[in-house]
């Protein structure tokens, strides 16, 4: 295609998305797409300056403002910013502004300021009252919102007295990300849509007709620019100007920080890159800018944005790609979860090409079909996941896809139970779970069995040497070495990472079993309130329901596990190897295993003083008398008993139990050391 040809293409398509996403508050494709659209118009006009034009969209802000809104002249233009990519892009963007001011790079001050996912906005104070607000719209334009910032909480309505009799605050309006979240909750309950993100949604809620409706949704305004129309101030520094906005009582960016010199600078913006998901707002970048106003005006700006700031764009978490086609995947409880086979893209710095549609309802809500193009999101440690199609005009779509009947791994039958929106393979015996229960059973949160990772657990199903987490501990050196690709040393190594495992505490079996709705949180307060797997499996459900944390749904799955046969011959299987299913740090305080019982101590008990030895009987509902008697439980044998006590014992039948066995009677309640 001919540069004029493809600069018309581009233009046209850039002002087609600015009016969607400046006018409509409705974007059609991610940022980083549009982006790459400006980038790419810009280097041919730069190429091409016979081409270029003052109105084409990379010479202008935003987008012509909507009638919906009266029209306001800003009193001083609202420009945008120029961006770069990367830290060498910044650096070089210093080094041209140092350069332009005609001094040396290390001794300029920049402000470092977080980017937010909002939209700009100018508030006008006369005589220190709110008079009129205004969106940035063309930049030179923009749309009176004095109703609705009017209901923004923290916009302060009256200045200081101290302060100057003509001023405009300049910030971004955005919706916090708990904020964000509660909204969605509320649309929700409500029956209604829920917004797609906290920048469409910000702007969509300043942007109302009815202020009634503003003053309903939690939007705050954070202000990054002072203008002084009056001339009143005697202040050089930005920072200085943002400290005084503060002293008014606006929000000003926490994070911001003054930099000296061109590495500080960048290192602090790669602070933000870092740290982006820890902050209470979405942000799409870093602002940097020069602290000096008289350094700012010398330097001037173009008619689209200054030369003194600049914004450093954080990789894009959102890209759009080609759905390739859609499978189904059977995880260790048979869930069968769709997910995405897509053309690979890059996502917040790593390649994508698998990415979850979560499940069937999911699939049909998002309409995503095989060959279209779909916008795909990783943010943070978060799965990649499809949030949806992409409109392309002219594109003749396929069919709409239809989750299937049967599992892909066994040909069972794939089946939704009850509510959930979920579907399994109802087939116990099918190979994708048994391997992906073992593959959990030896994961890092579970079991923590190294060198048992997919490629091994596949090859001991293969060759028959496993069909379940039990038989891994009866596993010898011989067998695993016989395997293609081991040798002695890794075989004998993996057979003593896996006994090494026997003595994980009973949390991390309970998790590593994969026991429907238990989690790791959940599992720990189990383990702790029964301290072996014998007391859990014989536990009542009313008790495992009344359990901290433990609601009917864990409690119902937990005492269904227990009473399973095959888990019961799994376990039965784990004790005989020696699986110590213990927790060591058991309280013991919420399962009362000594409950009615009169257990006498007599000696010394290594590791408790007389009173410890008495209060961990009381807290497990014991009682702890001075004498024995026929009520009598046991008597707990330490060194140097009292002969009264043990003969009394004698006499009248009362087990006798040594001391080293006080621990498992705390934990069971019971005398037998096993199951
Ligand atoms: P911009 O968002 O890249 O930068 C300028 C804006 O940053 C300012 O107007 C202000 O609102 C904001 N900002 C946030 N923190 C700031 C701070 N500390 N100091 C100064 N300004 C701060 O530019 P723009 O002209 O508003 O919009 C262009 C951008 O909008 C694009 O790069 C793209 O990300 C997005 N956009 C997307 C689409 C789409 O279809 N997805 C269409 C148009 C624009």
């Amino acid at each position: 295609m001919k540069p004029a040809q493809r600069i018309a293409e581009l233009r046209k398509l850039i002002s087609h998305y600015n009016e969607a996403y400046f006018t409509k508050d409705a974007p059609l494709v991610p940022d980083a797409d549009y982006d790459a659209l400006v980038r790419e118009l810009k280097e041919l006009e730069s190429h091409h300056p016979e081409l270029a034009v003052s109105d084409s969209p990379s010479q202008l802000v935003g987008a012509p403002v909507s009638t919906v809104f009266s029209p306001v002249t800003h009193a001083e233009v609202m420009l945008s910013l120029d961006n770069v990519f990367d830290a060498a892009e910044l650096v070089a963007w210093a080094d041209r502004a140092s350069k332009g001011l005609g001094v040396d790079s290390t001794t300029l001050t920049f402000a470092v300021e977080p980017k937010i996912d909002g939209l700009a906005l100018s508030i006008r104070y006369e005589e220190g009252v709110l008079v009129r607000a205004a969106t940035r719209g063309d930049g030179r334009v923009g749309e009176d919102v004095t109703d609705n910032v009017r209901t923004i909480a923290n916009v302060p309505q009256q200045l200081p007295k101290n302060a100057p009799a003509l001023v405009e605050v300049r910030g971004e309006v955005f919706l916090a990300k708990a904020d964000f979240e509660a909204l969605n909750g509320h649309q929700r309950e409500r029956g209604q849509k829920e917004f797609a993100n906290p920048r469409n949604a910000a702007a969509g809620s300043l942007r109302q007709k009815d202020s009634t409706v503003t003053a309903e949704r939690p939007l705050s305004f954070l202000s990054y620019q002072l203008v002084d129309l009056a001339n009143a101030l005697n202040q050089d520094s930005y920072l200085g100007q943002i400290d005084l906005l503060g002293s008014w009582g606006f929000l000003t960016a926490p994070e911001k920080s003054g930099e000296v010199g061109v590495s500080a600078m960048v290192e602090r913006s790669t602070w933000f890159e870092v740290h982006r998901h820890d902050l209470p707002y979405d942000i799409d970048g870093v602002v940097v800018k020069i602290d000096s106003l008289t350094q700012r005006e010398a330097l001037g700006s173009t008619s689209r944005a200054p030369r003194w700031a600049i914004a450093r764009k954080l990789p894009p978490e959102e890209r759009t790609t080609t759905l390739l086609a859609i499978e189904v995947s059977i995880g260790r409880t048979g869930r069968a979860t769709p997910y995405a086979v897509l053309e690979p893209v890059l996502v917040a710095g790593s390649t994508v090409s698998m990415a979850t549609l979560h499940n069937q309802d999911q699939v049909a809500l998002k309409d995503v079909r095989v060959g279209d193009r779909v916008i795909v999101r990783k943010a943070g440690d978060v799965i990649p996941e499809v949030v949806g199609a992409v409109e392309v005009p002219g594109q003749k779509r396929g069919p709409a896809w239809k989750f299937p009947t049967q599992c892909p791994e066994c040909s069972g039958p794939l089946e939704r139970i009850g509510e959930e929106s979920d579907t399994y393979c109802v087939n116990p015996g099918c190979p994708a779970q048994q391997m992906q229960k073992i593959i959990h059973f030896a994961s890092r949160g579970a079991m923590d069995i190294e060198g048992l990772g997919d490629q091994r657990v596949a090859q001991l199903l293969n060759e028959g040497l496993i069909t379940d987490v039990a038989d891994l501990f009866f596993l010898t050196s011989d067998a695993v070495a016989a395997l293609e690709g081991m040798g002695e040393l890794s075989a004998n190594s993996l057979v003593a990472n896996i006994q090494g495992a026997k003595d994980r505490p009973l949390s991390k079996v309970l998790v590593g079993l994969g026991i429907r709705h238990v989690g790791p949180v959940a599992a720990r307060e189990i383990a702790r309130a029964f301290g072996d797997y014998q007391s859990l499996a014989e536990a009542p459900l009313e008790v495992l329901e009344s359990l901290p944390g433990v609601g009917p749904v864990i409690a119902e799955s937990i005492f269904e596990y227990t009473r399973d046969p095959e888990a019961r011959v799994r376990m039965t299987k784990m004790l005989e190897a020696g699986v110590s299913l213990i927790e060591p740090n058991a309280t013991a305080g919420v399962e009362q295993t000594l409950a009615g019982k009169a257990v006498v101590v007599t000696g010394a008990v290594q590791g408790y003083s007389r009173d410890e030895a008495e209060a961990a009987i009381v807290m497990r509902g014991g009682t702890s008398p001075g004498s024995v008697s026929k009520k009598t439980f046991c008597v707990v044998v330490g060194e140097a008993p009292g002969a009264s006590k043990v003969t009394k014992a004698e006499e009248l039948g009362i087990p006798l139990l040594p001391a080293v066995e006080f621990d498992g009677l705390l934990l069971r309640g019971t005398l037998s050391p096993n199951l």
